[in-house]
Parts: structure tokens; sequence; C-alpha cells
């Protein structure tokens, strides 16, 4: 008995001195990483920010309220950025006031193009003008954490109808060396997600090849997690090692003619004559994402329908993939 007692006590310390001599290693050749360890050392300091999709102020009568309310609450805390991830406001003088909100805000903030900015035939040029964005995709550093920003609205290969959901050639190529230029773990944004095909990026399968394969050069988990907006849903994925975000809008859900219903009074049906097909959501919803050293997490929000949704609409139940649902859940993403 007092043998063996004394035979796993030996073992028990020659682990903790492996694991001790591991450690030691980390600091002095952070070049030899293990895969995830890397990244996990170099987030040193923690950033917060703050996550507004979809708020659709041409469909909305009071997508200003609701600008407000998130800035409102960007307001109370001390976040590193903001950005709003497309389907904002189309270039059109009646749309200032709204813009003017977002302007006023002091912070570091930022814009994605979304495939609605340029209803009315507006041009990308146009809305990057009005909301003074400088480049339809661009990156930049944030404490110690590397930020791309995607533009998702290239135009698809002939034959194609209906919106463009494309990242072009002349952008992977960019979106590779941006990659390569950079030794930081990174987050991408897109307006339209990069994990599911349908009404997402067409190609995404080329742009995931190009985030596994920077990962895989890198011998580190480079590419953490890519955010999108555009199909209203709340929805966590992981696919080779990056985890994938759908924010859900600050908005509504768009149901269609099949489900169209009066919600709100004859004015604003009159002035706002879209409402009607979608499933709007009582308050806005945004969200703030906190990256720390062991994960990054996605805070939760809820509010309800107005009126009925879908079960009361009695719409086929939603796929698990693309859910209807008045929320942004809690997503914990380890790294
Ligand atoms: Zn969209």
């Amino acid at each position: 008995m007092e043998r063996k007692r004394q035979k796993s006590k030996k073992v028990a310390s020659n682990l903790s001195r492996r694991n001790f001599v591991r450690l030691s290693t980390l600091g002095a050749a952070s070049t030899l990483l293990p895969i995830n360890l890397s990244a996990v050392v170099n987030i040193r300091e923690p950033l917060q920010i703050g996550l507004i999709a979809d708020v659709h102020k041409d469909i909305m009568h009071d997508a200003d309220e609701r600008l407000q309310e998130f800035l409102g609450e960007v307001n109370k805390r001390n976040l590193d950025f903001i950005i709003q991830m497309g389907d904002f406001c189309i270039p059109h003088q009646r749309n200032k006031d709204f813009l003017e909100i977002w302007n006023n805000h002091q912070g570091d903030k930022y814009h994605i193009l979304g495939n609605h900015d340029t209803d009315g035939g507006f041009t990308k040029d146009q809305a990057r003008a009005f909301w003074n964005m400088t480049a339809n995709y661009y990156s930049f550093d944030k404490k110690g954490v590397h930020f791309i920003v995607l533009d998702g609205n290239d135009a698809n290969p002939k034959p194609w109808s209906g919106y463009n959901r494309y990242i072009g050639k002349e952008q992977r190529e960019w979106l590779k060396e941006d990659l390569k230029n950079t030794d930081k773990p990174t987050i991408v944004f897109s307006h339209q997600t990069l994990e599911l095909e349908e009404g997402g990026i067409t190609n995404l399968k080329d742009v995931q090849k190009i985030l596994e394969s920077a990962n895989k050069e890198a011998g580190f988990q480079k590419v953490l997690v890519c955010l999108s907006g555009h199909h209203h849903t709340d929805f966590l994925t992981q696919i080779n090692g990056i985890y994938y975000v759908q924010i859900n809008s600050a908005s509504y859900r768009w149901v269609g003619d099949d489900y169209k219903k009066l919600r709100y009074s004859k004015e604003i049906d009159e002035k706002f004559e879209w409402i009607k097909y979608t499933i709007p959501y009582k308050d806005p919803l945004f969200t703030f994402m906190k990256i720390e050293e062991h994960g990054i997490t996605i805070e939760p929000r809820k509010t309800e329908f107005v009126g009925p949704g879908p079960k009361a609409l009695n719409m086929r139940k939603s796929h698990p993939h693309d859910p209807i649902v008045p929320m942004i859940s809690k997503f914990e993403m380890k790294i």
C-alpha cells in the first residue's frame, strides 16, 4: 500500500514538472507555440465591441429610435468600437437625420456595406460617400486584435439574378495578402454569412479556404471568428476550427407576401409599406462582444414580436440553422 502511494506521488510530481517546463517555454519562444495557444497569448487586454445589424431605416418607421437606444446603451459602456453590419440606410436625403444620430456618436465606429444600402439604383460609391466610409473592404487593429471588414456585394458571375452576394477575385487576393501581413488574432465581418450558401456568399467555400489556409500557414488559430448580419437570425456554428456567428436584425424578420399582416396604424402602413411583410421585433436587438484571453462572448438580448409570431401565423417550423426568433443568444466561443 505504502509503496504504491509513493509511486503515484512520483508520477504526479513528474507531470507537474513537465507542465512547468512547457509553460516556461511559452514566454521564451512564442513562434514555437502549438495551435490555439498563440492566439490566447496574444490577447492580453480584453476588448468590448458594440454590434448592430440590419436596422433597415428604409423599412422601419422607428429606425431612429432603435439606433438611439443602441447608442444610449453604448454610451453607458467603455467600448473599443461599434460597428453597424449593413442594411443600414440608402444614401437618400431623407435619411440624413438618421445618419446624424450615428455620426454624433463620438467613439470609434465602422460600417459594413449591405445589399439593401444601394436600393433605389444607388451605387456602392454613393452609399460609402453618404456614410463617410472610405473603402468597400478594409482592415484595422485594436489592442492587438486584427479586424477585417469584407464587402459581400461584389458582382456574382453571370447568369445571376437578384442581389449580389459574392466576394470577387480582387477582394479575395486582398484578403489573402491582408491575412499574410498580420500575426494577430483576427476577426472577420461581412454582411452576408460565410457559412451558409443559401442566401449567403455564394463562393463562401473559396473564402473559407483562404481563412483556413491562413490558419494553417500561421501554425496557430489566427482567424478566430466570422460575424455576419443579413439573415435576421440567431445562429452559431464552427467549421474547421473557425466560429461563424449570425447576428440578428435590430428590427425585424422578413416573411413575405404569404404572411403579410398589418401591425401598426394605417398612417404608418401608408408611409412604410414594407413593414407588413415583416414580423417586427418590439425592442431593438443589438449586442456587445467581449474578446478575452480564453474566449469570445456575445451578450444575450431578448425582446418579443410585434403582433403574431411565426407560430400564430402558422408558418412552417423554421430550420434550426435559420430560426425566426426575437433574440440574440448568449454565444460563448472558446479560443
Ligand atoms: Zn442584407
